[in-house]
């Protein structure tokens, strides 16, 4: 298995029955990022912006965070990259800005709390757009996204932050900015979503932990987690297809694009770009260079009306050792 996987290593994603997949990594550490470069990828799906925040004893500054993802964005251009507004809350906690709540995954995370502090996300804001001067590569992507206003209040927020630049003689371009699908409330509004989003990215954890009410943490209800769920299957499936009808562009970036069995099925609800961790990217490519597109939309077809994610899993199973 591990000599098939090198093997696939300076091979295109392209499936037996010839769909090239956009083959995208997850990073958010500088070690994250020499690694992709190292396994081949057509740029970054997800940046995780959160790292730095979590580490620092404050909020990092406008230059110091310009630093960072101008390093992110300049390893990969021309290739796009997609960089995340900050999402803390939820697991995700700062010292420095302590949040107290009964329920942090329904509470105030991602861009909840960035639009309640323009003051944070306006010095992220400049300093990516300023990273992104002379690569044009950035592409902006929001967390946690639950209300269509959302959208509008981030353009504001980035056409401010372009301004304020511009005051100061740096001139900045207007990147494309895309909205996380995480929240399953976007699914039932997703035309509208299509219409003011750029481009789509599945978050396939939280769409999962929502959409089931299973807390992706607590290793109590750790079995009833499954992302290969019919429920979740039939989410996704909505999107893809809304997603096609406006002409937009979707990837999935949660686990289960780094998922063997999860990426056999979204090939086969029509996903051509999938961003994962950076130690999935060669098992994936190596997927995608097995497992016909056609072949796949028969298991997902399946799939979705199967009672559980175990009986998905056990079809899923036997159809990797088939390719083995
Ligand atoms: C997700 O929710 O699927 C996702 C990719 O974001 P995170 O894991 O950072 O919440
Ligand atoms: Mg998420």
């Amino acid at each position: 298995f591990t000599e098939g996987l090198e093997a696939v290593r300076d091979q295109p994603p392209v499936t037996p029955d010839g769909r090239r997949i956009g083959l995208y990594a997850n990073t958010g550490l500088i070690s994250d990022i020499n690694l992709s470069l190292a396994a081949g990828c057509d740029g970054i799906g997800l940046h995780r912006t959160e790292f730095p925040f979590l580490i620092r004893d404050r909020f990092p500054g406008e230059e110091e965070q310009e630093a960072l993802y101008r390093q992110v964005l300049e390893q990969f251009s021309p290739y796009p990259v997609i960089l995340r507004t900050l999402d803390v809350g939820g697991d995700k906690s700062l010292a420095y800005f302590p949040i107290e709540e009964e329920n942090p995954f329904l509470g105030w995370r991602g861009i909840r709390l960035t639009l309640d502090h323009p003051e944070i996300f306006l010095t992220q804001l400049r300093a990516m757009l300023r990273a992104d001067r002379g690569l044009n590569n950035l592409q902006i992507l929001i967390p946690m996204v639950s209300r269509l206003e959302e959208i509008s209040g981030v353009r504001r927020l980035v056409q401010r932050a372009r301004q304020e630049l511009a005051e100061d003689g740096i001139e900045t371009r207007s990147p494309p900015v895309g909205v996380m699908i995480e929240v399953p409330a976007t699914i039932y509004q997703i035309d509208r979503y299509c219409d003011q989003a750029d481009f789509l990215s599945v978050g396939s954890n939280d769409l999962t932990q929502y959409l089931l009410a299973v807390d992706r943490n607590n290793s109590r209800v750790a079995s009833l987690y499954d992302e290969l769920h019919p429920a979740v299957l039939a989410a996704i499936r909505e999107v893809v297809r809304a997603a096609r009808r406006h002409g937009k562009r979707l990837s999935v970036c949660g686990g289960m694009a780094g998922d063997p069995a999860g990426v056999i099925l979204l090939m086969g609800l029509g996903v051509e770009a999938l961003s994962m961790s950076v130690s999935s990217l060669l098992r994936i490519k190596w997927v995608i260079r097995r497992v016909p597109v056609a072949r796949a939309a028969e298991l997902v077809n399946r799939a979705v009306d199967m009672d559980s994610p175990e009986e998905v899993r056990r079809m899923l199973r036997r159809t990797l050792e088939e390719y083995e």
